[in-house]
Order: structure tokens, then C-alpha cells, then sequence
């Protein structure tokens, strides 16, 4: 069993991972990547419809800036988010746009004069002005306030992925494809690095670095019927659970898409529902004012997904004989703009449903999309329980999206976070005390422990079948810890996960090969999953109210008083069956934006009892800068800018007005 070393280990070939690795190696530091597949294949190559950057081209995000971006982002998140990092991200997103653009990224563009378009279902002409003609264009998502979502058609991953992995070709950073990060090297306060296996040859070695990071994305597929690919397994997230000294935080924040084609769940993007697409009901009735008079189909994903539910559960859903389904309609938007602007959303109806968008409506239902939880890490990217160890992306929990991340935020937070995190990590190398200090006899303790595992597995006299526990869990997942919760079922869900992770400890393999062998794979990712399970059902029967996408039927109302805080969940032993809950308050006197009605969904919370003392002292810091521009103001309220790395402080500039 090998050992090798660098200085950078970056467990992820998407987005933030590649972005992260860029930015280490840009600063010097020996930067090696892991994926499981090409990264070219990532599952950020499937996300369709636009990345959120306030740059302000198009007539319909006029006016917009950073502080829109921010209060759209904090109310979407239902206040869950940590405030400062919002605001780190919205003021770097306009940079990573325009970063890509320079790399290649094809950003479909605003061209002058008059267009026809769908607003709120009536055909409307929209003017765009002479001096953005050419600018990256923008259209609208939901929960937003502006057009700010850049976009690539309807490919825009697609195209993001491929630019940034060219340029991760480019700087000559080796990745190692077919490859899985299977436990962290740690001495206890510090992590090395990873054990690894090829899941060609089988073999295990050991990668032992100054810094490592968890980028491996999300864990969709915890649940049966889900947006993502088979490759987000949440793998990544569980290794570090399984440290005991890596909290996860906020797991029970899962985020359901309104719109999984129906019965697959493969993704329909909300760029549909932006360009002026309509969800219709059994009688073709457009339900979405009836409940949202705002913001209709684009009020946030957690909220149009509840209604939706509530809809069907009225009688209003249509009948099919694999379930009840809603209809989304995007032919109003015609032939020409579908075939340009959502060409995937066509292909996906044609080859999967052998339908046409244009003239038939779409089977929807609410699919699991996303997860808000993950690796709890500082600002700065690195996990408060284990130094040297970080996480970006849709794995970490860093934390911008709270309880329910904006449509378009995610491939923004994964470049922003891979500039930002980046730059953390190479200022952490450059220190000596970086270096690597574990012994490699440790390194090769922790490599026969996985060796034994796979040799438990592969010669034991296991009788569980992994395939079967995994099954029944996504089941689980998705029947009793989906949409709507109540306590009850969620308690019988923590009941059977337990079961069935006691069951996975006895799981056995019939394929005994070493090497490429998915049964074997299926049967050490299982137990890992299980994990991940009962960190989101423990979160989820522990927060007794609701909170963006975790809703409880039991405790309908957000309450901040009680619940204005971060679920932290740690694996302490390895014989543990429950994860260890513990709370990281959030404190509404550093908030720039205290809790309050996010504009759309449930009018009615508990409020915390300082929000009223916090939005006086925020009215009062305003009414003392009347003269002072909009960075002063925010400045005075939250100071952020510290915590940016000092090549990414300048000021984002627009076409409407001067810096
Ligand atoms: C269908 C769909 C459409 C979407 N559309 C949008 C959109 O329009 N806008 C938006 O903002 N967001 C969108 N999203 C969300 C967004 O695409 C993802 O959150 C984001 O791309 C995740 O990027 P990532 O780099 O964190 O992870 P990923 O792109 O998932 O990459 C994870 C990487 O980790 C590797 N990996 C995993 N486990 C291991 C391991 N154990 N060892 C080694 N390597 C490992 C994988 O091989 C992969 O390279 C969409 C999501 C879906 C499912």
C-alpha cells in the first residue's frame, strides 16, 4: 500500500473542487484532485438553468446590487444562513462571472431592442438598452427580486464545468479519475489527507497533505426519487462525519425542486418557470396566485413545492396510474424561445416522456434536489472540529443558503467558494506549521483498517444484502422525512434507519473480486449513507418548527425565539447508531438583516427577543450615515470585507452608475 504526498488534496472534480485547486496551485501549492469519475462528468455538468451574479445588464435587473442579492438570499434561506458569508458571496459572484466569461464560458447575451416575452402568464415586449447589448444576459428564478440568473441556455453547468476543468488542464494539476476518498488521515486535531481506493484495481493507498478538502457534492441520493445523479452519494460528507471530530451541520435542510419530471424526478429547471412557465392543476387552472399572490410560481422552491403538495392533497392533483402529478406549463413561452433558451427541457421531454414542451404540458411532482447541509466549516472554508481539514460546495455547509438555497446560488456558491476557500487554504499552507506532521505509521494504521473493512466484507460471513438496506432506506427517506414532516413519522423513520444500520454492519458481498466490483462498492458506501440518514432524521424530529424546506406539520411556525440556530451532528464512535445533536446559536445582533417575513410563504413566526433591539440599532446606524453611500452603510452595520481575501475586495462594477 502506497503512500504519496502533496500539498493540496482536493476530494472532488466539480465545480468547487476544480475551482479550489485552481486557486492553490495558482499560489504555488502541489494540488492533486480525486474523482470518482472524469471530472468533466461531475454532477455540476447537469445544472441548467443559470448561476446568480448581480450584474445588472438586463432592463429587468435594474438597479440591482450585492444588498438585493443578500436580502433575497437571506430570506430565501428563511435566516438560517450565516450573514457575513452571504455577504462575501453575493460581493465575489459578479467576479466569478465575469472570471468564467474570460475563460471561456459561452454566457448566452443581452442583445438590444425590443424582445417578446412572459411575464406573470401575458405576453409582454421588454426593451433592452443599446449600451448592454453584448453584456451577459440574465433571466429570472425564483425567490429573487431581480433577472440575475447568467446563463448558458439551459446548459449552463455544462459549460461552467467544462471551462473550469480546461483550466485546471491548463495549470497541469493531475487528477486521478476512478478514485475514492474512503476515510480521512487524522492524528486526532489535525487531518492529512485521505485513505484512497481505485475502484478499478482495488488498491488502497494513502494521500497525505497539508490540506484536504472535501468537494464531492451532494447526497440526493438518500432518497428515492431525486434530481441528482447516482454519483451523489454524500460520500464525502460521511467521511468526515466519521472522524467524531467533523461536525455536519444543518442535514435536515433538504431541499425538494418543484419541478421533477414525473414519475423520474429528473430535473425540469426553474429557468423554465423564470422565462414564464405556469404550474396547472386537474382542471388546467394555474393554482400557484391562489396561494402566492407575490411571487406565484416563482416564490422560493420550499414554498411552491409545499403548495404544490397541499394542492394534490385537495383533490386537485392529476390522477395517473403511477401517483398524482401537477402540470407544468411552458408552451405560452412558443417554439422558438424553448428551442434556443431550453433545448435540455426539451430533449429531457421528448426522450424520456416522448412528449413536446411546446404543444404538451410537462408531468411534474416535487423531487429531492439539493442539500443544504454538510461539512460546518468557518468563513474561511475550514471545519471548526478538525484544522486542515475543508469542504466547499454543495458538501459544505459554509453556510449562504440556511434552511432553502435559491435557485441559481449553488453553481455560484461553488466557483465563489472554490476563489475564496482557495485562497484560505494557500494562506494555511504557506504557514510552517502546515507541514505534515503525522507519521506514516499512523497513514498505514489507518490504511489496514480500511483494508479490513473491504476484507470483512469481501471474505466474512456477512448475510445482509446492501442493495436492499439501501432500497429500503431511500424509501424511508422519501415517504417519512420528505416535504411535509411530523413528528411521529419522523420518530419511526430515526426507528427503522437504526435497524438498518445495525443490519449493514452484517452485510455481506457474492462478487469476491478485489477490483471493479459495484457490488462491493455498494456494500462500504451503504453504511456511510445510513449515517447520513439519521444525521438528517435525528436533525429533522429534534427542530421542532419549520424553517425554509424543513417544514413540520406538527410545529408549522418558524421559531426563532427557540430555533435560530445551526444543527450540529457528530459521529462519535464507530459502534454509535445515532448521531451526537448539538446547537451553534446564531446571533441576531451581528445580523445585517434580523428575522422577519421573507416576502412570500407563512406570515406567521415566533419572533426573537432581540430582533426588535437589532433593527432599531440598525435604523439608527442608517439614520446617522444619511450622506454615506450604500458600502458605508453596510459597513457600519456588518463589516465583512475582513474576512475576504484581499484580491477579491474591489468593487463590482455595472453599466448603471460609477463605483
Ligand atoms: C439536475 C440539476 C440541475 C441543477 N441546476 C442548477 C442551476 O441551474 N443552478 C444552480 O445554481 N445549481 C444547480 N444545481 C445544483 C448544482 O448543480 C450543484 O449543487 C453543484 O454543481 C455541485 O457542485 P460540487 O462541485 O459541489 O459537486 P459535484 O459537481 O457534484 O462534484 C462532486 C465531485 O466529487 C467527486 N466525489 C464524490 N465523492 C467522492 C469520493 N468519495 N472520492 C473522490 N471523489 C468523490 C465526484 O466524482 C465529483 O467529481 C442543479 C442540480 C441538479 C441535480
Amino acid at each position: 500500500m502506497k503512500i504519496y504526498y502533496t500539498d493540496v488534496l482536493v476530494i472532488g472534480g466539480g465545480l468547487a473542487g476544480l475551482r479550489v485547486a485552481l486557486a492553490t496551485k495558482r499560489r504555488g501549492h502541489e494540488t492533486t484532485i480525486l474523482s470518482l469519475v472524469p471530472p468533466k462528468r461531475s454532477h455540476s455538468a447537469a445544472a441548467q438553468g443559470g448561476m446568480q451574479a448581480s450584474l445588472a445588464n438586463v432592463i429587468k435587473a435594474s438597479g440591482d446590487n450585492e444588498d438585493i442579492h443578500f436580502d433575497d438570499t437571506v430570506r430565501g434561506g428563511d435566516w438560517g444562513a450565516d450573514q457575513e458569508v452571504v455577504r462575501m458571496f453575493v460581493d465575489t459572484a459578479p467576479k466569478a462571472a465575469r472570471e468564467l466569461a474570460a475563460w471561456g464560458v459561452p454566457w448566452t447575451r443581452v442583445a438590444k431592442g425590443d424582445h417578446e416575452t412572459v411575464i406573470n402568464g401575458q405576453k409582454v415586449i421588454i426593451t433592452e438598452r443599446d449600451e448592454t447589448h453584448g453584456l451577459i444576459s440574465q433571466r429570472n428564478f425564483g425567490g429573487t427580486s431581480k433577472w440575475r440568473a447568467c446563463y448558458v441556455s439551459d446548459g449552463t453547468g455544462h459549460a461552467m464545468l467544462y471551462a473550469v476543468s480546461d483550466q485546471t488542464i491548463a495549470a497541469s494539476i493531475p487528477v486521478l479519475e476512478r478514485v475514492e476518498a474512503m476515510a480521512l488521515l487524522h492524528d486526532g486535531g489535525r487531518c492529512f489527507g485521505a485513505v484512497v481506493r481505485d475502484l478499478v484495481s482495488g488498491a488502497l493507498s494513502a494521500y497525505m497533505a497539508k490540506a484536504t478538502v472535501i468537494a464531492t457534492g451532494g447526497a440526493g441520493r438518500l432518497y428515492r426519487v431525486t434530481t441528482n445523479a447516482v454519483i451523489c452519494e454524500g460520500i464525502g460528507a460521511a467521511i468526515a462525519l466519521e472522524t467524531g471530530l467533523a461536525p455536519l451541520s444543518n442535514m435536515e435542510a433538504i431541499q425538494f425542486h418543484p419541478t421533477g419530471l414525473f414519475p423520474s424526478g429528473i430535473l425540469i429547471t426553474e429557468g423554465c418557470r423564470g422565462d414564464g412557465g405556469l404550474l396547472r392543476d386537474v382542471d388546467g387552472h394555474r393554482f400557484m396566485p391562489d396561494y402566492e399572490p407575490e411571487k406565484k410560481e416563482l416564490a422560493s422552491r420550499d414554498v411552491v413545492s409545499r403548495r404544490m403538495l397541499d394542492h394534490i392533497h385537495g383533490g386537485k392533483g392529476v390522477k395517473s396510474r403511477l401517483g398524482e402529478h401537477l402540470w407544468l406549463d411552458i408552451t405560452l413561452l412558443g417554439r422558438a424561445h424553448i428551442e434556443k433558451d431550453l433545448r435540455e427541457v426539451q430533449e429531457i421531454c421528448r426522450n424520456f416522456l416522448d412528449i413536446d414542451p411546446a404543444k404538451d404540458l410537462i408531468p411534474v411532482l416535487p423531487a429531492q434536489h439539493y442539500t443544504m447541509g454538510g461539512v460546518r466549516t468557518r468563513p474561511s472554508g475550514e471545519s471548526p472540529g478538525l484544522a486542515g481539514l475543508f469542504a466547499a460546495g454543495e458538501a459544505a455547509c459554509w453556510d449562504i443558503h440556511g434552511f432553502n438555497r435559491l435557485g441559481g446560488n449553488s453553481v455560484a456558491e461553488t466557483v465563489v467558494a472554490g476563489m475564496i476557500v482557495g485562497e484560505a487554504i494557500a494562506d494555511f499552507c504557506d504557514q510552517p506549521q502546515s507541514d505534515v506532521t503525522m507519521s506514516t505509521v499512523l497513514a498505514h494504521d489507518f490504511l489496514a483498517r480500511e483494508e479490513a473493512k473491504i476484507d470483512a466484507l469481501l471474505r466474512g460471513a456477512g448475510t445482509e444484502d446492501a442493495s436492499l438496506l439501501r432500497i429500503r432506506m431511500q424509501e424511508i427517506m422519501t415517504e417519512k422525512v420528505g416535504i411535509i414532516r411530523t413528528g411521529a413519522t419522523l420518530a419511526a423513520a430515526v426507528d427503522e434507519l437504526q435497524t438498518l444500520l445495525i443490519r449493514s454492519r452484517n452485510i455481506g458481498v457474492r462478487t469476491k473480486s478485489r477490483g471493479a466490483n459495484s457490488e462491493l462498492v455498494t456494500a462500504y458506501r451503504t453504511q456511510k449513507m445510513l449515517k447520513l440518514a439519521l444525521c438528517v432524521t435525528c436533525g429533522a424530529v429534534s427542530r421542532t418548527e419549520s424553517r425554509g424546506a424543513h417544514f413540520r406539520d406538527d410545529f408549522p411556525r418558524r421559531d426563532d425565539a427557540a430555533w435560530l440556530k445551526r444543527t450540529l451532528a457528530v459521529w462519535k464512535n464507530e459502534n454509535d447508531t445515532l448521531p451526537t445533536l448539538v446547537y451553534e446559536p446564531l446571533d441576531v445582533m451581528r445580523m445585517e438583516l434580523p428575522p422577519g417575513w421573507r416576502g412570500y410563504g407563512a406570515k406567521d413566526y415566533i419572533v426573537h427577543p432581540d430582533t426588535a433591539r437589532r433593527t432599531a440599532e440598525i435604523e439608527a446606524a442608517k439614520n446617522r450615515l444619511t450622506n454615506a453611500d450604500r458600502f458605508a452603510v453596510q459597513a457600519a452595520v456588518m463589516p465583512y470585507t475582513h474576512l475576504l481575501p484581499e484580491r477579491l475586495r474591489g468593487r463590482n462594477e455595472r453599466i448603471e452608475g460609477s463605483l
